[in-house]
């Protein structure tokens, strides 16, 4: 069983100890990684702080993985030593039911596995990208196109295919208006996936602090949502919203935005209920939905799509040390906009 370097969280809140963990010999369609970038995510957040209750500790979190294949199953035909690859937030799924035959594996009725902060088919506990290797089954391995640069792919295997999803199954597009609530590690990729797709978009921020950098990751709009005037100037002007907040906002003011017909997306996953009135609803035929992550064979149409269209997040290379300060400054949303470990610092 290989052994590998990880950071650990022991118990809810707790800081980062730098451990060792193992990860399984390999089964026939198992891929090994080397993993070279791991991407935080605001979920790891609220995961190694228990905030969605029922978190597995000890904990490794990571689900924004790109790396190296180091070694093959026997029976892997797609992937082979020396290989570009990415692990996004998932590691299995049953394979069979509807949902995973429609590629849509995050909705296995079986229950998808999460990268981390689960528990494999075998009842193992399963640990993520902050550590030096991992093993895969090779369905959940994705390959990271020549022209992206590993550490800039990391961060696209959950916050690209999280924004990548809702715009594509809601038809983002030319002449279509779309704002993003948030400009974070999700809302910067969004804005720029949307742009690139053909839409109008629109940046709703709380502040304009980061207006330069929403205007060139492509947005066309941006507003201060801490000015009470805004809002209301804006109802009815969108026909999609993304919400990438990590915690509650006022979903009745966000849903007047909506022009009729209009859908409101929740993205962000805070802790705590939220609560609508059916009027806000009701009055222009509006939905509110939610969407999660995507399924393997969009997570590679949107790495392709981004190599293609040369969409890039903004990352700030991190050493394994200074991942408490970055944890600190994402719930600040002081992050610009994407943290991504340097694995080789473990
Ligand atoms: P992030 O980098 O922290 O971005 C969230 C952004 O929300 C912040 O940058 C900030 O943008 C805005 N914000 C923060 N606090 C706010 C407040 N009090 N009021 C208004 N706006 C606020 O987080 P992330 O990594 O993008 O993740 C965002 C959320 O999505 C998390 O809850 C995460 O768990 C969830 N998530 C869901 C999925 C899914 O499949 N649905 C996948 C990944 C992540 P401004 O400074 O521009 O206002
Ligand atoms: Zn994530």
């Amino acid at each position: 069983m290989p052994s590998t370097p990880a950071l650990s969280a022991p118990s809810a809140g707790a800081a980062f100890d730098t451990t060792t963990i193992d990860r399984r010999k390999l089964r026939a369609r198992d891929v090994l990684i080397d993993i070279k970038f791991c991407g935080i995510c605001h979920s790891d957040i609220h995961q190694v702080k228990d905030e969605w209750g029922g978190s597995i500790f000890p904990m490794v979190p990571g689900h924004e993985i790109a790396g190296i294949v180091a070694a093959v199953g026997n029976d892997v035909a797609n992937f082979a030593v020396g290989d570009r690859v990415g692990v996004g937030c998932l590691v299995d799924s049953c394979g069979e039911c509807e949902q995973c035959r429609a590629g849509e594996e995050q909705f296995c009725s079986k229950g998808a596995v999460p990268t981390y902060n689960g528990r494999g088919y075998d009842g193992e506990p399963t640990f993520g990208g902050y550590s030096r290797q991992i093993v895969v089954s090779d369905r959940f391995v994705v390959r990271i196109p020549d022209s992206l640069e590993l550490h800039d792919a990391a961060p696209l295997l959950c916050a690209g295919i999280t924004t990548y999803t809702p715009l594509k199954h809601w038809h983002a597009g030319s002449g279509s208006r779309v704002a993003i609530i948030g400009l974070g590690g999700l809302g910067h990729v969004g804005v720029q996936l949307a742009a690139a797709m053909g839409a109008e978009v629109s940046v709703l921020s709380q502040t304009l602090e980061k207006k330069d950098d929403g205007l060139r990751f492509g947005a066309t709009h941006y507003h201060a949502t801490s000015d009470p005037e805004t809002l209301a100037e804006l109802a009815g002007s969108f026909d999609l919203i993304l919400n990438t907040v990590s915690v509650n906002l006022d979903l009745e003011a966000y849903l007047r935005l909506l022009a009729v017909d209009g859908t409101l997306v929740a993205l962000g996953a805070p802790s705590q209920p939220a609560s609508v009135h059916p009027f806000a609803l009701i009055a222009a035929r509006r939905s509110l939905a939610g969407s999660a992550i995507g399924g393997l064979a969009a997570t590679q149409d949107m790495l392709d799509f981004c190599a293609e269209q040369r969409i890039r997040p903004q990352i700030e290379l991190i050493r394994a040390d200074q991942v408490s300060d970055a944890y600190s400054r994402v719930e600040r949303s002081a992050v610009r906009y994407r943290f991504v470990i340097d694995v080789a610092t473990i």
